[in-house]
């Protein structure tokens, strides 16, 4: 069986709706995760952001508007009365759901419940639709089998034990429909896998149902190879291998969340990037093998910042590394890229919640700097094949930008570079009109 993923502007409309209807309606079983409709997770993190602040008088005109667009959605969307009732059921009742954090208190159980309803509606939505055409579908409770640990990461030996039951639960069908992004904790409270998370629920259903392929549909040709956001003149990637996706999407290519590769290169399924609005073209296939083009794709990932431990105590110490890496392990706080000097040693983290903690520990080390504004560039390809060297050819491609940091050789797929946040776009139009279109 294969998963298909459908991606906020994929499902952004009545209209949307329907192409994915017909995309998907070939008569082969599978599993159809969908995000919320486009705009909608952005509008529930908004009046979430109100009710933190108290600002209730303002959350509540954000829910009316918002209310008010799904209605006119169901309105659109359904031939039936019938359908349009039950349209307008589920809307009311995710309504009543969000409305009812307007009052009393507000924290993150009541934020993750209102950012859940999205997804919610949105499969609901399409169900009922390809139910109403005709085509024999059923709705999976993703709160049912999709779950996190106490560290926030996927639970995939739950998810594999559980998806099974629900799907013999829900009976048979052609189709299955259920909400991406969406997750318990290990409190048993609503949560989700992040900003972007639709994805890597596609590719963990992948792995727990060893499914033939995982297809992730959005509103691009592909994966290209320069972020289209910041760079003309971008092209597309025919071929990835998982590793060299993995590389990408952790350093901030949004066409893919950061983890989604990672569950599929276990279960060795091939991943394939398509086009909503464009379903004849072959998109992007990853799979285990890389073709061997050398350089691939850049990416760049924003939000870094900069630690920068100076001590005469590491000149010639041993053991000098290893306590001040313990100190970031205390604290959970994952490290990207690492350079090291006689007398100083510079780390990038993204998470900066126990930035205050870490540095208090560090200062008993030696002088620490933070430089925060930073994004990491990431330079992907099968780099150890490129001719007459890569790294000379990166650096030209980098001439005239104010480097911070370098990673080189830690993996045969990367070369990163460290660089103010206000030098990315350059960075990254350097790149590739020097290095991946000349
Ligand atoms: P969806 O809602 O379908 O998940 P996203 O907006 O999350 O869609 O991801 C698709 C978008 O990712 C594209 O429209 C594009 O702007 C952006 N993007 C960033 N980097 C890349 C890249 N390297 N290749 C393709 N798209 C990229
Ligand atoms: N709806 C969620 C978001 O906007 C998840 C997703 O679209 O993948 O982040
Ligand atoms: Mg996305």
């Amino acid at each position: 069986m294969k998963v298909l993923k459908f991606g906020g502007t994929s499902v952004g409309s009545p209209e949307n709706m329907r192409a994915v209807m017909e995309q998907v309606t070939d008569g082969e079983q599978k599993i159809i995760v969908l995000s919320a409709m486009s705009g909608t997770t952005n509008s529930l993190v908004e009046i979430s952001n109100y009710l933190h602040k108290k600002n209730k008088d303002t959350a509540r005109i954000f829910i009316g508007k918002l209310e008010d667009k799904y209605k006119q959605v169901v309105v659109d969307l359904f031939t039936s009365e019938e359908n349009k009732k039950a349209g307008l059921k589920v809307v009311a009742k995710s309504f009543k759901t969000i409305k009812s954090f307007t009052s009393g208190k507000f924290g993150l159980v009541g934020e993750n419940t209102i950012l859940a309803q999205g997804e919610i509606i949105s499969t609901n939505l399409v169900t009922f639709l390809m139910n109403e055409n005709g085509y024999n579908t059923k709705l999976l409770p993703a709160l049912d089998f999709m779950k996190i640990d106490e560290d926030k990461a996927a639970d995939l030996p739950f998810i594999r034990d559980n998806i099974k039951p629900v799907l013999e639960k829900v009976g048979d069908a052609d189709y299955y429909i259920t909400q991406g992004f969406i997750c318990k904790d290990a409190d048993g409270d609503i949560n989700n896998l992040q900003r972007g998370g639709s994805d890597y629920t596609a590719s963990l259903i992948g792995a727990a149902i060893e499914a033939d392929e995982i297809q992730i549909w959005t509103d691009i040709d592909g994966f290209h190879n320069n972020d289209p956001r910041f760079v003309e003149g971008t092209k597309k990637i025919e071929q990835l291998s998982f590793n060299e996706a993995a590389e990408l999407a952790y350093f901030g290519a949004k066409i893919l969340h950061p983890q989604t590769v990672l569950p599929a290169r276990v279960g060795n399924i091939p991943v394939r990037l398509k086009n909503t609005m464009n379903p004849s073209d072959s998109g992007t296939l990853i799979t285990a093998e890389s073709d061997g083009m050398g350089i691939k794709a850049v990416a760049a990932k924003d939000g870094i910042t900069a630690v920068k431990i100076r001590s005469a105590r590491m000149l010639m110490a041993y053991g000098f590394l290893k306590n001040i890496f313990e100190i970031f392990e205390k604290f959970k706080t994952p490290i990207d890229m690492i350079s090291t000097s006689e007398v100083a040693v510079s780390i990038t983290i993204d998470n900066t919640q126990n930035l205050a903690a870490i540095k208090e520990e560090l200062d008993k080390f030696g002088t620490v700097e933070i430089d925060d504004d930073m994004s990491i560039v990431c330079i992907v390809g099968d780099i150890i094949e490129e001719e007459n060297g890569f790294a000379p050819k990166v650096f030209k491609a980098l001439d005239g930008i104010p480097i911070r940091m370098i990673s080189y050789g830690g993996s045969k797929y990367n070369i990163s570079v460290l660089v103010p946040t206000i030098n990315k776009k350059e960075t990254l139009q350097s790149l590739s009109d020097n290095l991946l279109n000349s």
